[in-house]
């Protein structure tokens, strides 16, 4: 299998900064980790950001929404059929031909033995 797009990772750096009344409900603003609002609010939005700061009955707290995901290599089969290879196992949706994570291409025997180790862990 030709790999045709390595695995790469990608970290988006999130942060908010919340406002609650102690009853529920409140406001949230994209804020930098120390809490500092990010110059991108509106004129409005930053009128309410210090209602709220200002406001002794809400409770002040920042959020981490920072995510990291992985895109997963993707190869190319023999029948030309793109397959992504996130999983310990990757079918390709066309002719129906295993790899595993790295693209190579698992033989019928690699299968039943990986089925015969499931059953034996089964067992256990
Ligand atoms: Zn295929």
């Amino acid at each position: 299998m030709e790999i045709i797009r390595e695995e790469t990772h990608e970290f988006t750096e999130e942060y908010r900064i919340e406002f609650s009344y102690p009853d529920g409900g409140g406001f949230v603003f994209d804020c930098d980790k120390f809490g500092n609002i990010l110059d991108t609010i509106t004129s409005e939005q930053a009128q309410v950001y210090e209602k709220c700061k200002s406001n002794p009955e809400m409770k002040m707290e920042i959020l981490d929404h920072s995510r990291s995901y992985t895109h997963p290599a993707v190869g190319k089969c023999c029948c030309n059929q793109e397959v992504a290879l996130g999983g310990f196992t990757n079918s390709c949706c066309k002719c129906g031909r295993e790899y595993n994570s790295f693209g190579q291409l698992l033989s019928r025997d690699d299968r039943n033995q990986r089925e015969e180790n499931i059953h034996e862990e089964r067992r256990i």
